[in-house]
């Protein structure tokens, strides 16, 4: 049986009302090529997929989630039964406190209170067992130094840090600064598009599970 891959990808929504949420610019461009990439490679994928448009996708599974909490709910059931996880969902972190179960009136002010959201794949990575965890990043700045913080807290085999920074930007389909975390070692890829990104990420998941010795022939 070849590997199971889990990926979760694109934005998280957090509900103010009804009919308004508060969310980020993620496209989950990268965890779709992730997705595609395995896929080709022969993993069994199941993609988490929040509210972004997406091509029809053969021969994976995909289950949506468009809040935190939704996702936080998919990732308890499914993580069990996968091999490796890839994060790349940019869960928000914070939602508000007390959304109203109305839709707000219109008013000259409005103050908002949010919450801390509880980090994902930190809990998850908690009861890992044999399973490898890869975490993304993104930063406006310091992004080397916290990207190795990042790493150790959240106990992730695997950290790819990218960041915003004057023209870089790597959100949608351009080509994106890659720090590339795996274990001690570090490898910085600047301007890498995603396609080849994944294609990358994918083969150090590949010698990551075959040093296991359960895919050692796979
Ligand atoms: O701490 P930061 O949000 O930068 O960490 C990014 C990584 O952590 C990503 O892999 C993201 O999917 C994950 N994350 C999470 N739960 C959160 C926030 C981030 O799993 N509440």
């Amino acid at each position: 049986m070849p590997p199971r891959l889990l990926i979760t990808a694109g934005p998280t929504r957090e509900y103010l009302d009804p009919v308004r949420f508060i969310t980020n610019r993620s496209t989950g461009e990268l965890g779709l090529a992730l997705a595609e990439e395995a896929r080709r490679k022969g993993f069994r994928v199941t993609l988490l997929l929040g509210a972004v448009d997406a091509p029809r996708l053969r021969g994976i599974r995909v289950l949506r989630f468009e809040t935190t909490r939704e996702l936080a709910r998919l990732l308890d059931r499914e993580f069990r039964h996968v091999d490796a996880l890839l994060m790349t969902a940019a869960v928000g972190d914070f939602a508000p406190a007390r959304p109203s179960p109305r839709k707000m009136r219109r008013a000259s002010r409005l103050t908002v209170r949010f919450r801390q959201t509880p980090d994902l794949v930190a809990r998850v990575a908690k009861r890992k067992g044999r399973r490898i965890v890869v975490g993304f990043s993104l930063e406006t700045e310091a992004w080397r130094g916290r990207a190795r913080a990042k790493k150790r807290a959240k106990q992730l085999d695997v950290l790819v840090a990218t960041r915003v920074a004057g023209s870089r930007d790597p959100f949608g389909a351009r080509p994106m600064d890659a720090l590339v975390l795996n274990g001690e070692a570090e490898h910085f890829h600047p301007r890498v598009t995603k396609p080849r990104l994944a294609r990358l990420l994918l083969r150090i998941l590949v010698r990551r599970l075959a040093a296991s010795r359960r895919w050692r022939n796979w």
